[in-house]
């Protein structure tokens, strides 16, 4: 994977495994997302029932898998791991719930992925906590309603504006993560610096800090590729100095905006005049899938003030015009 792109490789999940928080205490940052999961399933447990299922919302890297490992960690109850993608008929799911032992926590990454076949289905089990079992084929197949032991879903959706009303509706939670500060980032860091033995000053966690576009994922990844300069270059210890040059190394600027940010803030100002454009033009244009752009440029832009959506498409701020070193033609409304 690219330094800086938000998805993970099976190399990186082994270390990312390693780095997950495991109880809600240990989590930093999100008090919100925090507090409401913890008054969600202290109630459970008093109630000695099944937690509402869960909806966790927001961009790649913000820790929704590892919540719902903590779920599943503080409920003391197992938990499958599957995604929408994984999903493709009706019957992969089927045999999913069908194998789910009683309060386990079944995680759904990319929710929003599943098969529409597959939806259905996940209604009526959520709801009803019960399976229709097709036997047989043609005109001669019966549907068998199997019943389910309870069980708590937990979903995760980079585009919550995707998921089917329905479907939506059958999550008793939804818990919205944003962009970490840099404070919280930086703790983070130090723990990660902690558990991978990385010698570290407090000045060299906060430059990673602030440049990690507000992402725990993107920080620990950058944290490991300070060290690896750390260690080339210098005494092993991530400091100020090694941080900054291994972060112009591998292309994160002053602000943390990586090469697909500023890929994308450069086609707004030099192809199209600072826009609006469509957004499947601009993907075209940064060579990237249109969702990439959508889900992992494009929320941090325009949650630091780069960007604008505007019903005719996006649009670059005066802000990006500046970043870039650029001077907007002049009559731009942006
Ligand atoms: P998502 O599922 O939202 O894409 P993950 O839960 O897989 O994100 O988190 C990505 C990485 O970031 C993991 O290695 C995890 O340890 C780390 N991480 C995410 N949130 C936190 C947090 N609040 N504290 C510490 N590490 C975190």
């Amino acid at each position: 994977a690219r330094v800086v792109d938000a998805g993970s490789d099976a190399d990186e999940r082994t270390v990312e495994a390693a780095l997950r928080p495991r109880r809600l205490a240990e989590f930093p940052g999100q008090p919100r997302v925090r507090d409401q999961l913890s008054l969600v399933l202290e109630a459970a447990r008093r109630r000695d029932a099944v937690p509402d299922h869960i909806l966790l919302s927001g961009p790649p890297g913000l820790g929704k898998t590892t919540l719902a490992m903590i779920v599943a960690a503080e409920l003391e109850r197992p938990i499958r791991v599957t995604s929408g993608p994984a999903i493709q008929h009706a019957g992969d799911l089927a045999a999913i719930l069908s194998s789910l032992a009683e309060g386990e926590v079944l995680f759904l990454d990319e929710i929003h992925r599943m098969a529409r076949a597959a939806e259905e289905m996940l209604y009526l089990a959520m709801e009803d906590f019960r399976v229709d079992v097709i036997v047989g084929k043609g005109p001669g197949a019966t549907a068998i309603p199997l019943e389910l032991p309870p069980f708590t879903v937990v979903g995760a959706t980079t585009r919550s504006g995707l998921l089917p009303a329905p479907l939506r509706d059958r999550f008793g939670f939804t818990g919205h993560l944003d962009y970490y500060n840099a404070v919280d980032l930086a703790a983070i860091l130090t723990r990660s610096a902690r558990l991978l033995a990385v010698e570290a000053t407090d000045d060299g966690l906060a430059e990673i800090a602030g440049r990690s576009r507000g992402t725990p994922r993107i920080a620990n990844r950058l944290l490991r590729r300070v060290r690896d300069y750390a260690q080339v270059h210098g005494q092993g210890v991530v400091d100020r100095a090694a941080a900054q040059a291994a972060l112009e190394l591998f292309d994160v600027d002053g602000l943390g905006l990586d090469r697909l940010d500023r890929g994308v803030l450069e086609a707004l100002c030099k192809r199209f005049g600072g826009g609006p454009v469509g957004l499947s033009t601009l993907a075209v244009a940064v060579g990237e899938e249109a969702d990439t752009v959508e889900t992992v440029a494009e929320p941090y832009l325009v949650r630091e003030g780069f960007l604008v959506r505007t019903p005719r498409g996006r649009a670059a701020s005066a802000l990006a015009w500046e970043h870039l070193g650029l001077t907007p033609p002049s009559g731009t409304s942006a």
